[in-house]
């Protein structure tokens, strides 16, 4: 692969993962894992400066905004922050700000693992609150965050003001949830920062008040209003106004101050009771982080040091193998029971054969064991030291469910199983149809599917759909009873209105997660239309790359007897289509300022819709500059270079609206 195709595929997996992250609350994998290819990328991107894409995940601050959730334009951005992963990046960050010949003061705080949010009191009430969103606009979510205790309703001062800050769930919150969602079936939240984004971005506010979560504070906007200079001054006068404030900041007037207070939180962290991925540290005085300054995405005032992930060791009993919904056959570690990270863990990944093998691992070792992200463990590294008599490791060479061939295409790490027929991969699949991830059906986790599969009544997806006819046995079924099944036998049925993308992202095909499956639905209106595509149609459609398109027209080739199936069954949603014109096909536009009605998302959408395309920066190429309220540089260095400038109503009437 050459850099321009790895850029290109980097930047296609990390989008997918981001919109699993942030936008779905449902990660697949861990933070570490995805901030490595972010790594990767970015030194791509820094050796091949011409090769960076609009839509690069370096480019831009979390993800597009949910469409279920009423929007709001922040008044000011909400943005990320970089990252430094050792002492050594910090000691870089430190010394770039020494160049500046500033002498300042840091405050650390610790970073808590949640959600960001906005919010607004007007006269000491709070009037609105928003998510960060992708930072330009987040949601609206103010009827949820009135339903947080730790959010004042009423400020003690009757202030007009904008207070930013973290919402999070406890740790001892986040077990008795699992614990209850295991008992009733549902699939448990994957790490407490999840649990926090889905119960904060709910349409019912009443289940966010059953999440129970809190919020920490840590800013405000346009502090200078208030009289204030430094960081440290705004988290006392937080306090004052009735906010709950972390109290672990400190002011560190030394960077070697910054490094003990890191050592001491990389171990301390675990006695409390939520969770911290790293600290945060900032520069204090207001007045030297304007002139340090900001990048597109992060103020270069303030870095995020990350906790590196929690590793312990323990024996590793046995190597066991299961297969997963596209046929790839995972090694397992089971391992000695052992704490870390605030949970017991017993099993752990162990990726692939050769990681095993790089790493020669084997049943009876000592190994070091690492959570990383809060998600699935992973066995970094053997203690030699402690090794006694073992075997070395040798891969399976059958499919642990259907016992055929497995087979390693050339350029990958993983075996697959290529049966069509493999019970490991349909019981496999049919978790994820059914999980929150794909079509939703509340009931029906991963033991009640494991349950009918075992028992026949459920040999593909399409069996779900089948089930009504089986009501009289499955309320036979030991700890079932009629009401639990009523109630399963009613989300099935509900589950029938999904729209056309969310059928299609619960079928799992291969990088066809809900992002892409949306993206799709706007080109395509149902099933058959889609299953008519070429890899041509689909490359040509903006953020579908080749391996994506290659695995779609693969999976429709094989299943287009399950997708008839389906469609007899009462599964054959149509999405309204938005027709693709062609006024602006060439053109390319630059947005500024704000417009009167439309979101920059918004307009984007409406050129991309119509043919055209956006930068953000303005150049000779630049056809038109879309020009809203306060628009600044960009529209001088427009008006010299003699280009076209219009507005959102000229828009509206070249698109013909
Ligand atoms: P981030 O979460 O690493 O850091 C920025 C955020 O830190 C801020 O927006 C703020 O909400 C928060 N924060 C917490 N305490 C704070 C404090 N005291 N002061 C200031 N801010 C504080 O960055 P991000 O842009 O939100 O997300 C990127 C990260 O998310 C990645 O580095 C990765 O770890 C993770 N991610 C994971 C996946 C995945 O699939 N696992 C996908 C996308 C992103």
């Amino acid at each position: 692969m050459n850099p321009k195709e790895k850029i290109m595929e980097l930047v296609e997996r990390l989008n997918h993962y981001s919109y699993e992250y942030h936008v779905m609350d449902n990660p697949s994998i861990s933070d570490v894992e995805y901030d490595s290819l972010m790594r990767e990328l970015e030194a791509l991107e820094k050796q091949y400066p011409e090769y960076v894409l609009k839509n690069s995940p370096t480019q831009r601050v979390g993800d597009v905004v949910s469409e279920k959730l009423e929007k709001i334009i922040h008044e000011k951005p909400m943005l990320s922050l970089n990252n430094a992963f050792n002492k050594e990046e910090l000691e870089d960050y430190h010394e770039k700000n020494v160049r500046t010949g500033l002498v300042f003061e840091y405050v650390c705080e610790l970073k808590i693992d949640g959600i960001s949010l906005a919010l607004k009191y007007e006269d000491g009430f709070l009037v609105q609150a928003a998510t960060r969103g992708n930072g330009e606009v987040g949601e609206d979510i103010t009827a949820n965050a009135r339903n947080i205790n730790s959010i004042p309703k009423v400020l003690k001062k009757r202030l007009n003001i904008e207070v930013r800050g973290e919402v999070y769930m406890r740790r001892d919150v986040f077990n008795r949830h699992n614990d209850l969602r295991t008992k009733a079936g549902e699939e448990p939240f994957k790490n407490p920062r999840n649990a926090a984004g889905g119960s904060l971005r709910q349409l019912d506010p009443t289940i966010t008040a059953k999440r129970e979560l809190d919020f920490f504070a840590y800013t405000i906007i346009n502090p200078e209003q208030y009289g204030f200079i430094s960081q440290y001054q705004i988290l006392r006068f937080l306090e004052e106004l009735g906010f709950e404030v972390n109290p672990n900041y400190t002011l560190c007037k030394q960077i070697e101050e910054v490094f003990d207070y890191l050592e001491y939180w990389q171990d301390f962290r675990q006695t409390l009771n939520y969770e911290t991925d790293g600290v945060v540290i900032k520069v204090n005085n207001f007045e030297m982080q304007e002139e340090i300054g900001y990048t597109i995405k992060s103020p270069k005032w303030a870095i995020a040091y990350k906790f590196p992930a929690e590793e312990v060791e323990t024996r590793l009993l046995d190597i066991t193998f299961s297969v997963g919904r596209t046929g790839t056959i995972n090694p397992n570690a089971v391992l000695e029971p052992v704490m870390i990270a605030g949970s017991l863990v017993q099993r752990a990944t162990l990726n692939n054969e050769e990681f095993i093998k790089e790493r020669d691992i084997r049943i009876g070792d000592y190994v070091v064991v690492r959570k990383a992200g809060e998600i699935i463990p992973e066995v970094v590294r053997v203690n030699f030291d402690r090794r006694k008599k073992t075997e070395v490791f040798r891969m399976i060479e059958e499919c642990p469910a259907c016992g055929s061939k497995i087979f390693r295409n050339e350029n990958e790490a993983a075996y697959y199983c290529q049966n069509p027929d493999c019970e490991g991969i349909k019981l496999a699949g049919i978790i994820y149809f059914a999980s929150s991830s794909g079509m939703d059906i509340e009931g029906l986790g991963e033991k009640v599917v494991d349950e009918f599969f075992r028992r026949g009544y459920l040999k593909s997806i399409a069996d779900i759909y089948r089930l009504q006819e089986k009501k009289d046995e499955l309320i036979q079924i030991e700890g079932m009873g009629e009401k639990s099944i009523s109630n399963l036998l009613n989300a099935i049925e509900k589950s029938k209105d999904n729209p056309f993308s969310k059928v299609l992202t619960s079928l799992g095909i291969r990088l066809v997660g809900a992002k892409v499956s949306k993206t799709l639905s706007r080109y395509f209106s149902s099933f058959s239309e889609l299953m008519k595509a070429n890899l041509e149609d689909l490359t040509s459609i903006k953020d579908i790359g080749l391996v994506t398109a290659t695995n779609i027209v693969n999976y429709f080739e094989k299943n287009s007897s399950l997708i008839q199936e389906l469609k007899l069954l009462g599964i054959d949603p149509h999405e309204e289509k938005k027709e693709i014109k062609n006024v602006f096909s060439g053109k390319t536009f630059v947005l500024t300022g704000k417009l009167p009605t439309l979101t920059r998302e918004e307009a984007t959408r409406l050129i991309e819709e119509n043919g055209g395309n956006t930068s953000s920066s303005v150049s000779k190429k630049t056809d038109y500059i879309l020009a809203g309220e306060d628009a600044g540089s960009k529209l001088r260095k427009a008006q010299d270079l003699n280009i076209e400038i219009i507005n959102e109503e000229d828009l509206r009437k070249l698109i013909g609206e």
